[in-house]
């Protein structure tokens, strides 16, 4: 299988396009790695890159042959001599390379083993692919590897989930002598808060020290929380050091040797806010002001961070973008490679360019344009030993007319040293640990607590309220709206920030969310569902500028592999189910009577695949022409009429009602009765309609007619008993039961709590009932319909 695999895959890099050219009297050389048949359902990773002592270059990517992904590695220069680390039947994460001493190379990735994650790593000696290590074996998710050499060996952090939150662990690998086996160190817990610790790097001094960087999440609360840098040397009583000092988010991390010490360079930003008239929310998924920053590890501590790059002075609809990595080159100068997004072209849709800072010790560097007008995904950069030559590579993206690859470029450092004036003064400070770490508990904690959780029991049946985000998008949909993040973090943002219990992400299907990028979000989405912690489901957006926008949620990666993103992108909505056939999803409307967005065509119905609406999002309130908060933060939007929710519902949808973000999360949550934190729990409550929705507060609403759930069809002959059960989160609370679009029952309670019985009569006709909820604060919520029929 790996033979068939290389040759195949080696087939697609020998196709290989080098191109000489000198822009700017700073590039050197150009190649690129490209596929050029016309299959569509080949990609790359973004690769990894190192430089061996001896100045060859290394690159290692994923590749997917359009059945499974491959690990490999190949020469930089030498595109045809690829050499497959890992292949066949598997799940496969982008892989890691460092070049170790004596000229071994290792490669670390994270791979789907016997149904687990975990982290597998070969060492290349001369010609010999030494055979797969298993670095991590516990049964929890192991994910997000790093690595760095050392004299004897070389060091692996990675990201376990094995205490209930995420943490950082490393072990260190020694070289056998001669024909010896390599030994191995036993697996240490790196972090030690109990919050989120995640994305580590790891880097070994001069001195031989080894130090890990990585993101960490503190504080757990929605206003205040934030993540922030921690470093620590990789010895037993060495404690972690903050290195970021604002509020808001530091994360990824890219720790390197530099000079005698250390630098890292990492992604700054702030938390930003939706409004929808008066209500706000912290946009949890949508971090602002970004920019790069680096901060050095000296003899007094780690100094005040410094901006490598924010946006640039007049020109707004350019923005620094998510990933940056550091090298260092000699003297302890310090390279930084990263992305920025400039707005524009068709639909807004932005460009990805990667840039190139040289940073020496206190001072801040002018960017440089890489390639300018080429779009790419953050890469890998290497500087040679004597300093006079870079090495970047990135992945290319495979929409437009580039074909996907893989671009290697090598530069002249000499003609990037163009360095501005030095910042004034370097500003050094102390820092001091906050005593109780420790013992902090998160509001992820706190919200998830047993006491807290809304437990109805109806028929001897237990089941529970769990709050999710079931529409958001990442850098993935390439909408050219600079806050979606990169997929991962968006997930993490969902469970750390905003502490909810599912998420799925919605990327826009089609171009954007082609071949390598949908397997690598289904394979996210796998890699971070922990059954009874956090549930995510594969999916994605369907919009259409015809028929209106639909999210397509899938129970889990077998039923999403199953289908295609870009074979979905049909003309009308029953193009999308037939092509759905009878693999299990739901469809889910939105934003359906905006009036200057594409309103949803009503006129085509499916029961069994059209189960949920989304009622609310960022951009306001769908439930009726007039109903309130239908006006969001820039500037109001015209109900279209006759495709509102009610409307719908009146020409006898049966739809079952959430509520989620759409872009820049933070207003509308998703909230489903199931009896289990599970895929398979929530999936099925999902389908049965046992939902309700709100406009971002975590509410819990429940109703029934004689013990059967919202979303559910009654046969009835009598009057009916509807039984309301609300968990409010501020006092003051007004219940209204809507019928047939009309609103025909109401109360209100002082308390945080209500349970009432509303009765109504059995019409000949049927109806609909739903519950609508209103906070003093100005929160609502939405439950489900139940339908009801004369026997
Ligand atoms: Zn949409
Ligand atoms: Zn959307």
């Amino acid at each position: 299988v790996a033979n068939r695999t290389a040759a195949r895959v080696g087939s697609l890099l020998a196709a290989a396009v080098a191109c000489g050219f000198v822009a700017g009297g700073v590039q050197d050389r150009v190649r690129t790695f490209a596929h050029e048949a016309d299959e569509p359902y080949v990609g790359f990773s973004r690769p990894d890159l190192t430089l061996t002592s001896g100045g060859d270059a290394w690159i290692a990517f994923l590749a997917y042959d359009g059945s499974a992904e491959a690990v490999l590695l190949a020469p930089a220069d030498s595109p045809g001599a690829v050499e497959v680390v890992s292949a066949g039947v598997g799940t496969r994460f982008p892989p890691r390379v460092a070049s170790l001493a004596g000229d071994e190379l290792a490669i670390v990735w994270c791979e789907r083993v016997e149904g687990q994650y975990d982290i597998l790593l070969r060492v290349k000696d001369g010609a010999d692919l030494g055979p797969i290590e298993r670095v991590s074996a516990h049964a929890a998710p192991d994910a997000s590897p790093a690595l760095a050499a050392t004299a004897t060996g070389l060091w692996v952090v990675w990201v376990s989930a094995r205490d209930g939150q995420y943490e950082v662990y490393a072990r260190e690998r020694v070289s056998g002598q001669s024909a010896e086996p390599a030994e191995w160190s036993a697996p240490f817990r790196v972090s030690e808060h109990p919050a989120s610790d995640v994305e580590p790097s790891v880097a070994v001094r001069a001195d031989g020290e080894a130090w890990v960087a990585w993101s960490s999440w503190r504080d757990g609360d929605y206003a205040s929380g934030n993540y922030e840098i921690y470093a620590r040397a990789l010895t037993a009583d060495a404690k972690p050091q903050r290195v970021s000092t604002d509020p808001g988010v530091d994360v990824g991390p890219s720790l390197v040797a530099a000079g005698s010490g250390l630098a890292v360079a990492w992604t700054g930003a702030t938390f930003g806010s939706v409004a929808v008239e008066d209500l706000t929310a912290t946009a949890y998924d949508a971090w602002r002001d970004k920019r790069f920053r680096v901060s050095w590890l000296g003899d007094d501590g780690w100094s005040a961070p410094l901006d490598v790059r924010r946006r640039y002075a007049g020109a707004k609809d350019v923005h620094v973008g998510d990933r940056c990595e550091a090298v260092s080159g000699p003297d302890g100068q310090l390279w930084v490679f990263y992305d920025e997004f400039v707005a524009g072209g068709v639909r807004g849709k932005g460009l990805r360019e990667m840039r190139m800072v040289r940073v020496a010790l206190g001072e801040s560097g002018r960017p440089l344009d890489l390639a300018r007008g080429h779009a790419g995904t953050a890469g890998a950069l290497g500087v040679e030993a004597g300093g006079d030559r870079l090495w970047t590579a990135e992945g290319m993206p495979e929409d437009g007319e580039t074909p996907p690859g893989i671009r290697v470029v090598v530069w002249s450092a000499e003609g990037l040293a163009r360095i501005t004036s030095p910042v004034a003064s370097r500003v050094r400070r102390t820092r001091s640990e906050p005593a109780d770490e420790g013992e902090r508990a998160t509001r992820s904690d706190l919200a998830r607590g047993p006491d807290e959780r809304h437990t109805v029991t109806r028929g001897g049946r237990a089941t529970s309220a769990w709050f999710g985000n079931l529409h958001m998008h990442s850098t993935d949909s390439r909408d050219g709206i600079k806050d979606d993040g990169p997929p991962d973090r968006n997930l993490l943002a969902v469970l750390d920030v905003a502490a909810l219990d599912f998420a799925c992400l919605t990327d826009h299907s089609g171009p954007a969310l082609r071949t390598l990028a949908w397997r690598a979000q289904v394979r996210l989405a796998d890699l971070w569902n922990r059954p009874g912690r956090f549930v995510v489901f594969p999916g994605y957006e369907w919009s259409s500028p015809s028929y209106g926008h639909k999210n397509v949620i899938f129970p889990d990666a077998h039923a999403a592999a199953a289908t295609s993103p870009l074979a979905a992108l049909r003309t009308n909505p029953t193009d999308l189910w037939e092509h759905l056939g009878d693999v299990p999803a739901i469809t889910i409307p939105h934003h359906t009577s905006h009036g200057s967005l594409a309103p949803t065509d009503w006129s085509f119905r499916s029961d069994e695949r059209q189960r949920l609406v989304e009622i609310f999002q960022k951009r306001g309130n769908y439930e009726h022409d007039g109903a309130r908060l239908q006006k969001d933060a820039i500037g109001g939007w015209e109900f279209f009429p006759g495709h509102g929710v009610r409307d719908a519902l009146a020409d006898g949808h049966r739809l079952g009602i959430i509520a989620s973000p759409d872009h820049g999360g933070g207003l509308g949550l998703a909230g489903v009765w199931a009896e289990e934190l599970t895929r398979e729990s929530l999936y099925r409550g999902l389908h049965a309609r046992q939902t309700f929705g709100t406009t971002g507060a975590k509410m819990s609403l429940w109703l029934d007619v004689e013990g059967r759930p919202q979303g559910s069809e009654v046969a009835c002959d009598g009057p009916l008993t509807l039984s309301a059960e609300v968990r409010g989160t501020v006092a003051g609370l007004r219940l209204v039961l809507v019928q047939d679009g009309a609103e025909v029952q109401e109360i209100a309670v002082e308390s945080d709590r209500a349970e009432h019985r509303f009765t109504a009569e059995c019409a000949t006709g049927g109806s609909y009932f739903y519950l609508r909820v209103e906070q003093a604060d100005g929160h609502i919520g939405w439950t489900s319909p139940i339908w009801t029929m004369l026997r």
